[in-house]
């Protein structure tokens, strides 16, 4: 789950990371009063979406006097932020973050995430922060600083100043560093965090550091622990059908291609996207179904499939191991007549009672195609519903 700048930089100022005073508006007379009660020489105003790059985009302005902040927070409010994190149709400024201007000194890239290959958390850290890191990783790597902590063994001051070092510190600062990033080491394990970004964090010309953007990345399944972050959770920013299908326990993730796919299994649901892939097609989507799959569960995803106005075909590719084909192959034929499926579909059954479930949809009379394996499926699929993209 994702949250917004504005709630992480609440999660850091609770494990005392210094942030810039600030709050969240939803109108522009809000962000006036806050602006107001801040009563700093320069405000800052930031879109809150759940993508990075605003400020190239123009999603985060500098007000160098009080009266600039009502127009700039009219500006930005309601604003379509197109970003190389949000995808060419953008996403729309609801909410705002007013804050009081910082005097950057020096900007650094700082951040923590699980490392899968190191079984560890990864520290990485550069002094070239600010807005083009993901420039500098590719055209720079020797400038950014990576420190393994071994979650056995957790933070240790000497992490801490190895990095200080690495992105060259004043030696007055290099202690606050060290418990700065010993804090978010703390805060990241104790929320079940998978990252945290802070970029930048700055030195002010006064010799502070404070988080002046942060982004937070928590394991999903770690959420029902932590009913504090879970309360940050914003729907506005998610895919409608992904909550659609959070809501019936679906395991949903929308894609851009054009094929659905309907499967059991979170390996058989990647193996059935490699092979749509490989008959020159494209998934709409990864969806399992679970493998206590029901009628209903079957008949929900039917409903999210033809939701998605991309979708020219489905393919429904179910191993029958827990679940018993038959009850599969009684669901579609429900969904199917509930649903109205206007596109071709491809069912692939194997597994318990494969043949009675096979022969109960070949003798449906629904307009639909029995495939024997994964691969004739997904050529079949292929074949009904075109290339390309939608
Ligand atoms: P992002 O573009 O989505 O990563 O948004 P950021 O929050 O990182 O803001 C982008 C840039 O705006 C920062 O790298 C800073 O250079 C600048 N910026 C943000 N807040 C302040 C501030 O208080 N003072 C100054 N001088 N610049 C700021
Ligand atoms: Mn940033």
């Amino acid at each position: 789950m994702n949250i917004h700048e504005f709630q992480a930089k609440q999660l850091l100022a609770r494990y005392t990371i210094p942030v810039p005073r600030g709050r969240r508006a939803d109108t522009v007379a809000e962000a006036v009063a806050i602006a107001n009660e801040l009563a700093a020489p320069i405000t800052v105003v930031k879109a809150q979406i759940h993508a990075g790059g605003r400020g190239k985009a123009g999603g985060v302005k500098l007000a160098k006097s009080r009266d600039q902040v009502e127009p700039l927070a009219r500006e930005i409010l309601g604003k379509t932020l197109v970003t190389p994190q949000t995808g060419p149709q953008g996403k729309v400024v609801k909410k705002l973050l007013i804050e009081e201007g910082v005097s950057i000194g020096h900007e650094f890239y700082l951040s923590l995430v699980v490392d899968r290959a190191s079984a560890s958390i990864a520290v990485i850290a550069s002094r070239e922060g600010g807005m083009e890191i993901e420039e500098v990783a590719a055209t720079h790597p020797d400038k950014i600083v990576k420190v393994f902590i071994d979650p056995t063994v957790g933070y240790q001051p000497f992490h801490g100043r190895r990095v200080a070092f690495a992105l060259g510190l004043p030696k007055d600062v290099v202690n606050a560093f060290v418990k700065l990033l010993g804090s978010l080491y703390t805060m990241f394990t104790a929320q079940d965090a998978s990252l945290v970004e802070i970029n930048p964090l700055v030195l002010t010309t006064d010799q502070r550091l404070i988080a002046l953007d942060a982004k937070m990345n928590f394991d999903d399944n770690g959420l029902f622990r932590h009913e504090d972050v879970r309360a940050f959770r914003d729907l506005d920013e998610e895919e409608p059908l992904e909550i659609r299908a959070s809501e019936h326990n679906l395991n949903y993730v929308k894609l851009d291609g054009t094929i659905g796919c309907m499967v059991n299994g979170a390996g058989l649901a990647m193996a059935t996207m490699d092979v749509v892939k490989l008959a020159g097609g494209s998934p709409a989507n990864f969806l399992d179904v679970g493998g206590g799959a029901t009628k209903e569960t079957v008949k929900e995803a039917f409903g999210i499939l033809m939701a998605d106005p991309n979708v020219r075909g489905v393919f429904v590719n179910i191993f029958g191991g827990i679940v018993r084909c038959e009850r599969i192959a009684g669901g579609i034929i429900d969904a199917t007549r509930e649903v109205h499926l206007s596109v071709p579909l491809v069912v692939r059954l194997d597994g318990t009672n494969a043949e009675e479930g096979k022969k109960m949809l070949a003798s449906s009379g629904l307009n639909l195609e029995v495939a024997n394996t994964m691969w004739e499926g997904a050529q079949r699929i292929v074949a009904l519903s075109g290339k390309g993209p939608a």
